[in-house]
Parts: C-alpha cells; structure tokens; sequence
C-alpha cells in the first residue's frame, strides 16, 4: 500500500499515503495513530513547532477553559500516567509544553516540515492523489489529504477604519510575540472582549500605567476559581480513569456529567438560586451551561439563568454604569461561548482601567498616535487586539483545495459549508477535515472530538486498505441529509438566535450558518458508529477491488424525537399492550403525570356532560386573551381504550394559547367495556352539547370546529361525517392529527414503522381488537376513508407523522378529501412520530407544526381568510 520513498539524505517523503495539515494536538495525534497503523504520513505545519493553538496564542493570561483532568489526551494511559497537570485550567505555557511532550514521546517531530503553509491542494484524478504546494515550494502528493488545521488557528483582521496607521507596537492576541510584552508604565488599548480580551485583561491591567478596553459587545464570564485540581475532581478520575474517559466519550459536550432534568420555567426561585449558586461556584463552563434542561431551549429558562450572571457583574463592578456596560443584554446565555475569567469584572474598579463603549462611542479611525473614537482623540504606546477568529472554516478555504472536476471547496461552500459528518465533502474524494464545520468540535471538550476523529479516520482508512479499496467520498443524499440533520440540531435552540462566531457573524461577508454540530459529543459518536455498521453508510468507495455504496440518511429523526425515543427503549418500560387494559390505564395516567404541564391558559376548568350513555367528564381550556373565541371541540388519543380529558391536557394548553380558541377536551367511553360504537355515540353525543351550548361556556356563537389527536383523530373524523349526514350540528373544520382513518393495516407506513416508534403495529391491533369486531373495521365510523363519499366534508388539516404507522392512512384520507373537492392541508411533519407531536416542552422540533394546526384552527373561523 504505502508508495513513500525512502528519504534521501534526511529528506522527507515527496510522495505519501497521507498529508495531514498542522501540527496542533489533531496533526500530533493524527501522525501517531497513522503512523501506527503503518501509513506513511507527512505533516505540514506554518509555525516553527508543534501545538498549533498553544503555540501561537502566547498573550497574558492564555489558558484552557475545559479543566484539565478533561483537556488532555486520553488515547494513551501510559502518556496519561507520564504528565501531571499543575493547575484546574492550565496556562498556555503548560500546554505548549505537553504538547512538546507528547512529540518527544512519539518521536513526532521527524515527519512534520515546519515553518511550511500549505497554499493549495489539488486532486489528480487520473493518479487518485491529491497534489499539494506549500510555501517552501516543496511539492508532496497523497493518496489522502486531511486538514487538521484547527478551528480557530486564522485570527480575524480587525475591521477597524485606520488600522496600519498606528506607528507604536500593535499585537494580536492570537499571534503573540515569543518573548513575552512588557507594558510596564505604557498607555495601552485592547480591543475585544471576547474570551482571549478577558483573559489577558486583567494581567495587562497590573502593568500598564493606563488600560482602555474597546467593547462592541459585552460577554457572559464566570470565575474560573483556577487553583490546584479540586480533589472531588481528581477522586472519579483516579477511581477509575478508563471508566471516566468513557463516560466523557458518551457525555454531551465531552466532560462527564449527568445532565439535570429540572426546567427553569416550572421551577421555583429557591431550585432557581440553588441550581446557580452551584454552577456559579463550579467555576466551570458545562455545569453553567446547564444549570436547567431547558436553558438553551426557552428564552424565558434562559432568562433566569443571564439574569442571574448580571446580577453578579452589578455586584462586582463599582460603577453603575460601567456595570450595565459589562452587563450582556444582546444574546441569550451560552449561545456564544461564555468566557471563565481570574479577576475579569473587578479590573473595571482599578483608577488606570477605563472601558469604552464602541455601541455608544464608535471608532472612527485608528490614527499615528493612538485611537479615535466617539469624537474623542485618545493616545496610545500600544494596542492590542482580541478580535476573534475566522472560526471553523477560515484555515480550511484559505488553502485553495480543488476537487473532483475543478470545483474548490470555497466555491462550495460559499453559502456556508457543507460536509458529512464535519468529517468529508461530497466532490473532494480522501478528503478529510478534523472537527470540521458539522461536527461538535468548538461545542465539546476538543479534546474528546480531535481523538474520535483521528481514531474515525484511521479506521475508515484501514477499511479501506483492507478492502482494496483507493478512494472514498461521501454520496450526495448522505450529505444533504446531515446538513439537514446538524440544522434541524440547531434549530430547536436558541443558539442560531445570536450573532455569534458559531454563526460566522463576527466576519464581514461570512455567510451566516450555524457551523458546529449541536445535537451532543454523545449523539454524534452514535451517528459516526451508526455509518460504519450500516456498511459505510452514505460512502461511495472505490478501487481495483471495484465500487461499493451503500447509500442512504444515519438521521432522519428530529433530534429531539430520536433523543426522546433513545430515553425511553434505555429505560425498557413495559409496553401497553403487554398489560390488561386496567393497567394500561394507570400506567398511562403514570407517566402523564411525569411530563411537563404546558403553558398556562386564561381559565382551566372540568365538568361534566351527558354522552350517550350517562354522564361524561370534559374539561375546558379558555384563553387568557378576552372572549368569546371560536370553540373547539377535542377528542382525546389512546385507540378508544386508553386516555382521557385530563390525558393530552399539555397539548390542549398548547393548542389554545397558540390559536386563541376555547377547547372543550371530551370523554367518550371506552372499550373493551364499551366497545363500538359506544365511543362514537358518546362523541355525537359531545358534538350537539357542545354546539348547542358553545355561549353559555362563554364561547362564540356559530359553528364549532372539532379536533382530535390519533383514535381522537378518528373520532373526529367520523362525526364530520355523521353530522353531514344527519344534516348537523354544523361544523366548522376538522383538525386530524395523525388520525385513524382506515381499519385494515396493511400500508407501507405500518411495514416500515411497525416498531421503534412509541406506536407499534401492535399496539394498533391490540386497540383493535379491544375496540371492534373484525367484520365492524371497514364501517366508515371506524374507518371514514372507507365512506360512500367524502364531499360535502368540513375544511380539513391533517398532520401525519413520517414515522407513525398511520402516516399511510392520514396522507389518503388528505388526498381522498382533496379529491372529494374539500379545502384540506396536509401537514406532512418530517421526522416526527405518531406521539412527538404532543410532546410539549420536550420535542421542541414539534412547535412549528404546532403553529400551523393552531393557524389551521383559527382559519377554520375565517374561511375567507384562509381561502385567500
Ligand atoms: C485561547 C484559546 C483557548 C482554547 N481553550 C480551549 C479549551 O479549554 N478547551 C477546548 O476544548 N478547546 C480550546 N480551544 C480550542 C483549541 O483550538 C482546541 O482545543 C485545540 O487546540 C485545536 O487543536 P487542532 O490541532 O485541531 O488545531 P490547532 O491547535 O489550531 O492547530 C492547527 C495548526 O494548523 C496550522 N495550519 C493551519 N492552516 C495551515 C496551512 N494552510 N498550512 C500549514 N499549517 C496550517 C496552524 O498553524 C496550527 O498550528 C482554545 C482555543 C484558543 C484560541
């Protein structure tokens, strides 16, 4: 396999199996693992030494914000037992040296040109290699190219008017000179408060005669409390290190932690403070980043937890307001980075510290002599800038990578990149990219997402190797469903609300994307195995050995619905059809009474009616806004055995704050006790009370419009038709969320979904035969698809669920109302369930289907509106 030729005279191979770009702790380890597996490798790296970030980012105050019984290599338990950190957070120095270290260890240096840029890389396909020119002129080509040239390694240029003209020192935070400042007796500038402004902040406070610090926009920090490794930090991991690395492997953001359950919105003030204070006194950034489950989800979760830092800053800082300055009001907490700090906030009390507010007081131009801003002329000896960086994509198009027929990678990705995993490009075969743009990497403990990488990538080339295989490349159908995965990831939280570096608003012209995989170091290792036990899956890989694809999505779920799903089959819960219908019941009322209430409603109340058969309970849902609304009349799910008023009460409050509609949630009896048509009698029986009574429940006058989620659904369905036949009560629309239309259960949907998603294929029958005779299931009061016709029918929405059983029979019966000449919408919920749908406050990725059954409903009362 390999084609390295010997080096003549010391000379480094032209022509190896792999080229791997940097030098930091993703090229050191790339180098040894490959090396390992008998690859020949040469690395090339622009500094003069390893470590990449801890080589260049030398400014006062440099350290680590992921303690470092967490920010160290793990691949190694003898290299782990060689090094002890000294501090919590290391400094820069501790960590350039470790990194020095390890490339001693492993005799690293001896395959790393140094002091080498690479500028461009080109594929051959005719040699399926990739041709790569550096700045030393020096020519190498590979059969794989992989970048490992960091998420943060291109400092931003500052976009300031004047910069150059200053004729005093000028410094950037991410290429600090090696021999250290003195600013001693100097007036000094700093610009930028992000992490790097921060830190060095307080150290250039204690030298300089004078510090002004230009802030554009204030940053969340938190003391870091650095000091010896606390021992309750060190004893799990001295217990049982390989047990710890584990579980850092599996974790979220790659720190072992057990995330909490509790939300911020239905807590008390007591949970609130205590959960903070602990946090707070953490010093540490995975514990303040979730302080709540919902923290990164509701803005109003999130609230507590910002206000809570602020309230920090105002009692630190001495003067007001300095203080408000300091105090972020922009961005929600953790949707940009929050920085940890050593004396942060009290260096705004020092006499030589003055902060300056760019919103208020813009720089009009950097000048000879110092700073203009805000019609102010300041003079400075130096200035430095903390500007940030060209995040997870600026170190990869500053090569000029060129591809499968001419195309380069910048062209690609000129709206926002587009990878699989964060690990490949569809059109640039071998091409890889460590924590590339769709994967945690700048989200998680780097550490932890540079090893798995590195260890994904030598894997999958060694499968190549031993399959006799040349080239890989990911198929564009595997892509495309990514992006759309880590999107959908991003979009159930607040994170893309921020114009944050995660979203490439710090650079002018950067198209904005959400660039890192939000989903979880934990969920992204599974989708990462997932593709390499389905077969390599969404990889085409070709060679003398001929070309195997076995292409296809590793993630169609919405994150949360796949996170709910894999919560529930760890927790191996007894299913419903397993236990008398008795137990089902209690065992549904069980869990119901776990989940999160809902939104509060303007009036909850509970009464009764007479159902066909005797009294039945309803309870109503009034919005807070003022009457009399539209009514709805709602029939609950549970395949005509389970369920009742009180059971989709979180959906209901959802459903009348969103459309502002009062909803009356009815019983009907259920089977076996009372089979059909019991329940269809009873919900007839619902229909006129509820229409006759819809003022005196304080509703408007006019026809209802009737709901229903799942055999509800059903139920809904039917008494539109009934009432068409009966010729009344009048209604107004049909609201059918994933409903039961049909009794025969033979579609592809019921195939493909007959088990993993909540509702099983036999569950349906288990309902079924508890409910109705065979010979009863084509009666169109059981199965209204089967109706003699369907015109004449209220305005119908329908949501089906891509993974439901029933997803066959909502989409027909939406086609067959259609056909009828009704006015239907279908809502086709893309990777949600039969159940997720009603999962308030903890499938957020169901909102905006939410949204539209609820606009749904309120058109229903506006049929000229809508019609338009
Ligand atoms: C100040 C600071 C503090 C940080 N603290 C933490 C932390 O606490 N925890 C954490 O998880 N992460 C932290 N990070 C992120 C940090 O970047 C990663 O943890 C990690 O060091 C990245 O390693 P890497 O090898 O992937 O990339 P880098 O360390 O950035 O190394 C990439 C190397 O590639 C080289 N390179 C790039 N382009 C080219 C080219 N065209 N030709 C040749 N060479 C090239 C660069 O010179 C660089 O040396 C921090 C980042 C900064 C800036």
């Amino acid at each position: 396999m390999t084609e390295t030729r010997a080096p003549a005279g010391g000379a480094r191979a032209a022509d190896v199996d792999v080229v791997v770009v940097g030098a930091g702790f993703a090229g050191l380890y790339l180098l040894h693992k490959l090396r390992g597996l008998g690859f020949s490798v040469r690395v090339l790296e622009a500094a003069g030494d390893v470590g990449g970030t801890w080589y260049w980012n030398r400014y006062p105050g440099a350290r680590c914000d992921i303690p470092t019984t967490d920010y160290t290599y793990s691949f190694d338990p003898a290299l782990e037992a060689a090094w002890t950190w000294s501090e919590k957070y290391a400094t820069q120095p501790e960590i350039l040296r470790y990194a020095q270290f390890v490339a001693e260890r492993y005799d690293l240096r001896r395959d790393i040109d140094f002091n080498t840029r690479v500028e461009a890389a080109h594929w051959d396909a005719a040699a399926s290699r990739w041709r790569i020119r550096t700045s030393t002129d020096a020519s190498v080509s590979a059969q794989h190219y992989i970048m490992a040239s960091g998420c943060l390694s291109v400092p931003k240029a500052p976009d300031i008017p004047g910069a150059g003209r200053f004729q005093g020192p000028v410094y950037s935070t991410g290429r600090w000179p090696h021999q250290g400042v003195d600013f001693t007796g100097q007036r000094v500038a700093v610009i930028g408060t992000g992490s790097s402004g921060v830190q060095s902040i307080p150290l250039i406070a204690e030298q300089a005669a004078q510090l002004t610090v230009f802030q554009r926009t204030p940053n969340y920090s938190i003391p870091a409390g650095n000091g010896p490794v606390a021992p309750e930090r060190r004893a799990p991991l001295e217990a049982d290190r390989a047990a710890y690395r584990l579980a850092a492997k599996w974790s979220r953001a790659g720190v072992p932690s057990t995330p909490t359950q509790i939300y911020g919105r239905y807590s008390t003030p007591d949970v609130h403070a205590e959960r903070f204070e602990s946090a707070w006194k953490s010093g540490e950034l995975v514990p303040i980043l979730g302080v709540f489950a919902d923290q990164i989800l509701f803005p109003d979760s999130n609230a507590i937890v910002a206000g809570k830092v602020r309230e920090k800053i105002r009692a630190v800082v001495a003067n007001p307001e300095t203080a408000e300055l300091l105090c972020p009001k922009d961005h929600h907490f953790g949707t940009k980075r929050p920085c940890l700090d050593t004396g942060y906030y009290q260096t705004y009390n020092r006499p030589n510290v003055r902060l300056v507010d760019l919103r208020s007081q813009p720089i009009t131009s950097i000048t000879e002599t110092g700073i203009d801003a805000g019609g102010e002329a300041m003079r400075f000896d130096a200035i430095v800038y903390a500007t940030g960086f060209d995040a997870m994509t600026g170190a990869i198009v500053a090569v000029d990578i060129t591809g499968r027929d001419g195309v380069t990678l910048k062209a690609k990705w000129a709206a926002g990149p587009i990878t699989y995993l964060g690990l490949m490009s569809v059109g640039f075969p071998n091409f890889f990219m460590i924590t590339g743009p769709g994967s945690p990497s700048v989200l998680s403990n780097m550490m932890v997402s540079i090893e798995q990488h590195v260890d994904w990538v030598s894997d999958c080339l060694v499968r190549l190797r031993n399959d006799g295989l040349t080239t890989i490349e990911p198929t564009p159908q595997a892509e495309a469903g990514w992006m759309q995965h880590s999107q959908d990831c991003a979009a159930i939280t607040l994170f893309p609300s921020a114009d944050s570096w995660y979203m490439g608003a710090n650079v002018p012209g950067k198209p904005r994307v959400f660039l890192p995989y939000v989903g979880g170091v934990d969920a992204y290792r599974k989708a990462c195995d997932e593709v390499v036990a389905r077969g390599d899956l969404g990889l085409r890989r070709s060679g003398p050995a001929g070309t195997r694809c076995n292409d296809g999505l590793v993630r169609q779920l919405q994150p949360d619905v796949g996170m709910v799903l894999d919560m529930l089959a760890a927790m191996n819960l007894p299913t419903f059809d397993s236990m008398p219908p008795a137990a089902a019941r209690a065992f549904l009322a069980q869990l119901s009474a776990a989940r999160p209430p809902g939104p509060a409603v303007g009036e909850v109340k509970d009464g009764t009616f007479p159902g066909a058969a005797g009294p039945l309970n309803y309870r109503l849902y009034r919005p807070a806004t003022p009457g009399p609304h539209p009514v709805v009349l709602y029939y609950h799910g549970g395949g005509w055995v389970l369920g009742s008023h009180d059971s989709d009460d979180p959906l209901l409050r959802d459903l009348c704050v969103r459309s502002g509609c009062l909803i009356v949630s009815v019983d009907y009896r259920h089977a076996p006790e009372a089979r059909f048509p019991a329940a269809v009698d009873d919900a007839m029986a619902a229909l006129r009370w509820v229409s006759t009574n819809a003022t005196s429940l304080g509703g408007a006058a006019g026809p209802v419009a009737v709901a229903g989620w799942s055999a509800g659904a059903n139920q809904a369905a039917v008494v539109s038709q009934l009432a068409r036949d009966q010729g009344g009560p009048a209604i107004a629309g049909q609201l059918l969320l994933t409903p039961v239309t049909d009794g025969d259960r033979n579609t592809a949907s019921y195939r493909e979904n007959a088990e993993g998603y909540v509702l099983t294929a036999s569950l349906m029958q288990w309902f079924f035969d508890h409910y109705a005779d065979e010979a009863d299931r084509h009666d169109p009061r059981i199965a209204p698809l089967r109706a003699a016709s369907l015109a004449g029918l209220p305005p119908a929405c329908i949501v089906t669920g891509q993974f439901d059983p029933l997803r066959d029979e909502g989409v027909a019966y939406a086609k067959a109302l259609a056909a009828a000449g009704n006015r239907v919408q279908h809502i086709p919920a893309r990777g949600h369930t039969h159940t997720s749908l009603t999962m308030i406050d903890v499938v957020v990725s169901g909102e905006p289907v939410r949204a539209e059954m609820a606009a749904a409903l309120r058109g229903f009362f506006q049929p000229a509106t809508v019609a338009a």
